[in-house]
């Protein structure tokens, strides 16, 4: 019987569309479970069986060629496990963005190999074929070098400062117009490999250009931007290869990646169009941006006199940061939490939607630190609470609670919500030294009245903070 199936051409077929149902079904299952926390861990488990499920359906049904399958599967497969096992967490941003850039050239591969195919369309279907290689190269292209770019970016390899060339948006309107012309030639020329050779090479400038022009405050709207472009560059591949699955899963990435781009924006505060013009934020590093320079005085202060604040404090919001990714100090911050709590302070997390340098960066930290979901709390739920808050312990966040956004209408930042430590009776800033953040743009935070800076590695400070918490209730 089970010969029969895999032999007859369309029970073969049937079995390979019904497995592609179900690893589809296993995906949106997949997305809805990654909406929340708690459930994350089944969402994954379910895209693991949704993707076994494509792989092996596709392997048995689609594929003649076993030797070439796993001469490409196996490298492939060590590669990406011993990355993905390597990467830390601050670096998982990079290795998106540059996993995005597979899935770009990936696109530009499929749509040369599906058009330098020998094939016997005609008419209408010859056409329509011919569009979906050229919209996939198109976008396949862009995804690819801008990934490329993004990805020299989070690396620091090249500079976060937006690239603001005179009528870069007519250049960007002109290379759009040409693509279009030579779009025009590939479909109407018995040999439109030459158009669609310098498309391609257009395109990649368009995406150099597009990731090149946005600044780094807002990079983790173009990191969820690429994500959705390369799933718009898979949904091509798949039309390209009548791959139903790929197009299902494609315009998942596609429209999940586009939904998260909104959020971010909604977060930051900006329209997408705006993103896209580019220009926000400044260098990442050091160099202070632009603005008005704060006035005051840094106060400096001890980890004894933060024990004292902490454990006499009644309500304490912890607002993490990339800062404390860095440190790895998620562990010890999660057992300071639990010996304040066991004391009977009010112990919360304020999370802002892009701390540290991915979405939900800082509740992955936390959840794997077994911080209770219920005490960790998004910026808005918690953004009312600071004035009945004792003391707002920051670890590592800088750009996330800078109030020049809301207050300096000429600083880079302006107009991006913040959580307002400020505003709790102490705030205390866990970092090393005086450095801007990712966007580059001096912090008046820590000049205020009421501010204390806590100077030092989070790690290191948190862990003598617990220390001392633990020696004090002996
Ligand atoms: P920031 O990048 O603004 O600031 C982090 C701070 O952590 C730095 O000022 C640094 O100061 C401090 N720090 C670094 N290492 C340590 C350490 N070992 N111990 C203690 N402190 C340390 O972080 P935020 O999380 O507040 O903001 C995130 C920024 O990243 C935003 O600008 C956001 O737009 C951007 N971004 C976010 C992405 C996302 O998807 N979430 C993606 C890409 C960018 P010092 O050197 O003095 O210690």
């Amino acid at each position: 019987m089970f010969n029969d199936l895999f032999s007859n051409p369309d029970s073969a077929r049937n079995l390979l569309v019904v497995s592609y149902i179900v690893a589809s079904a296993f995906f949106i299952l997949s997305l809805s479970g990654l909406s929340n926390p708690e459930t994350s861990r089944r969402g994954n488990l379910f895209g693991i069986i949704g993707m076994s499920i494509a792989f092996v359906a596709t392997a048995v049904f689609r594929v003649n060629d076993y030797g070439i399958l796993i001469a490409v599967i196996i490298p492939a497969v060590i590669i990406g496990a011993v990355l993905a096992a390597r990467v830390a967490m601050t670096s998982m941003p990079e290795l998106v963005a540059i996993l995005h850039s597979f899935v770009g050239v990936a696109a530009v591969l499929v749509g040369y190999g599906s058009y330098l195919q020998p094939n016997k369309l005609a008419g209408a279907e010859k056409s329509i074929h011919e569009i979906e290689v050229f919209v996939g190269v198109f976008i396949g292209a862009i995804t690819f070098t801008g990934s490329i770019v993004a990805f020299g970016k989070l690396r620091a390899l090249i500079s976060s400062k937006p690239l603001m060339l005179p009528g870069r948006h007519l250049l960007n309107l002109v290379m759009m117009l040409v693509c279009i012309g030579l779009g025009y030639q590939f479909m109407n020329n018995p040999n439109g490999l030459t158009p669609l050779l310098i498309m391609t090479a257009i395109a990649g400038v368009i995406g150099v250009h597009l990731v090149a022009a946005i600044g780094g405050g807002d990079m983790p709207v173009v990191v969820s931007m690429l994500n959705s472009y390369s799933g718009w560059a898979a949904a091509a591949a798949g039309f390209m290869l009548s791959n139903d699955l790929l197009i299902v899963t494609g315009a998942l990435v596609g429209s999940s990646g586009a939904i998260l781009s909104a959020i971010m924006c909604k977060a930051m505060n900006r329209s997408f169009i705006s993103v896209i013009a580019g220009g926000f934020g400044t260098t990442g590093g050091t160099a202070p941006a632009e603005g008005t320079q704060p006035e005051g005085e840094v106060t400096p202060i001890s980890v004894e006199e933060t024990v004292h604040l902490l454990t006499e404090a009644r309500h304490v919001i912890i607002v993490p940061g990339y800062g404390m990714a860095v440190a790895q100090a998620q562990h010890a911050v999660a057992e300071i939490t639990k010996l304040l709590r066991k004391r009977g302070i009010e112990v919360r997390f304020g999370i802002h939607p892009v701390a540290g340098r991915l979405p939900g960066h800082m509740n992955v930290l936390l959840a794997e630190a077994k911080v209770p979901y219920d005490i960790v709390l998004e910026m808005d739920e918690i953004n009312e609470d600071f004035p009945e808050t004792d003391v707002a312990l920051i670890i590592g966040a800088n750009d996330t609670v800078n109030p020049a956004a809301l207050d300096d209408p000429n600083s880079p930042i302006a107009g991006m919500p913040v959580l307002e430590v400020w505003k709790a009776q102490f705030s205390i800033v866990m970092k090393r030294g005086m450095a801007s953040g990712y966007a580059g743009v001096e912090n008046p935070l820590f000049f205020k009245e009421n501010n204390r800076m806590l100077f030092g590695d989070a790690k290191k400070n948190v862990d003598a903070i617990l220390a001392q918490l633990i020696d004090s209730k002996k």
